[in-house]
């Protein structure tokens, strides 16, 4: 039996909180409220409340670092579960293994690893997604891809049941697996990373990484990072680039100045401003080059 305290709903299993803003718990800022949000401490309090949801009849959607989402103004109906808050790491020196819980900030795995000789969380160095929005999306960067390093994922499903699914099983593909726009939670996830390597010479990598990223993504602003996938074998930035639209604005959304694939909030941009931004882009781009742009980020709630 749970328990109203003013617009949280409790019980010694779950917690939930009513219309909660979700703009902070994404990169970007930007989008309205949860009409339910939980931010589970563990497995079973993440189990308590998919049970609660569903007891409830209540569409879920799930958040972890809100890095490659774009949520609408009016925000999401039902229960929005954000895993930030599951966070366990365990690190074998020896074996190379690491397991790590859904939350967990993908980046500072790099960090983590590099301190235990670790060799293969280089690339992740800047990418601000937790561990199960890493499985989810296939994140990738420099050459490396979670594909690669997954030795398997703890999946949730509806009922409850804990599965471990293999990469096989995950259908990877560029930046996406089977997992994105299934009901299935990723829990945690095991990598294998190569071990008994020199530490200082891991983090230099990772530095080296980290600082050329700062120099051309514009990381002092709010974004979601790549906005639109590259219509392989051209670049999304390049042809945004080249059809002058570095810098355009709508509202407080712009395209960057730094890198015209990524769209930054100014300061109270609103979804509504990006979604403009995104059309106006892809737009423009099919006129100037026939190429049809689809987006990246993942755009949810109603515009
Ligand atoms: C500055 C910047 C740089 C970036 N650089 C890169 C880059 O180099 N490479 C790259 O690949 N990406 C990059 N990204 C995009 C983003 O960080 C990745 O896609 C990341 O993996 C998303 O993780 P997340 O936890 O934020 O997921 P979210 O954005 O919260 O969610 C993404 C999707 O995964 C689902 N999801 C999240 N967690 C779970 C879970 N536990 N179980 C089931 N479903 C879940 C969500 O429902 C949603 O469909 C960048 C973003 C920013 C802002």
């Amino acid at each position: 039996m749970a328990e109203q305290l003013g617009n949280e709903l409790c019980n010694e299993h779950f917690a939930v909180t009513a219309q909660a803003p979700l703009a902070r718990l994404t990169t970007f800022r930007v989008g309205g409220q949860a009409e339910w949000l939980a931010l589970p401490k563990t497995l079973e309090q993440l189990t308590a409340a998919l049970t609660w949801g569903q007891s409830q009849g209540l569409p879920v959607t799930l958040l972890g670092a809100g890095s490659n989402l774009l949520i609408s103004d009016r925000g999401l109906p039902g229960l929005v579960i954000c895993t930030r808050a599951l966070r366990h790491t365990e690190f074998d020196a020896t074996t190379g293994r690491v397991t790590a819980a859904a939350g967990e900030p993908w980046s500072s795995l790099a960090w983590k690893a590099a301190r235990h000789g670790l060799q293969g969380f280089e690339w992740t160095i800047g990418i601000p997604g937790t561990v199960g929005g890493a499985v989810v999306m296939n994140a990738g960067a420099h050459g490396g891809e979670t594909a690669d390093i997954l030795v398997e994922a703890q999946v949730i499903s509806p009922d409850g049941t804990l599965t471990m699914l293999k990469p096989e099983d995950l259908g990877f593909r560029y930046r996406t697996s089977k997992l994105q726009g299934s009901d299935k939670i990723v829990a945690s996830a095991i990598f294998q990373l190569s071990p008994g390597h020199e530490a200082a010479a891991i983090k230099a990598a990772t530095a080296t990484d980290l600082r050329q990223r700062r120099e051309t993504q514009p990381y002092h602003l709010p974004n979601c990072g790549s906005v639109f996938r590259n219509p392989l074998p051209h670049s999304a930035g390049k042809l945004i680039q080249e059809a002058g639209l570095k810098g355009y604005q709508i509202g407080q959304a712009q395209i960057s100045t730094l890198h015209a694939n990524f769209i930054v909030n100014l300061g109270g941009a609103k979804a509504s401003d990006v979604l403009a931004l995104i059309r106006h882009a892809q737009s423009v781009i099919y006129e100037r080059n026939g190429i049809a742009l689809e987006t990246e980020v993942k755009v949810i709630g109603e515009f």
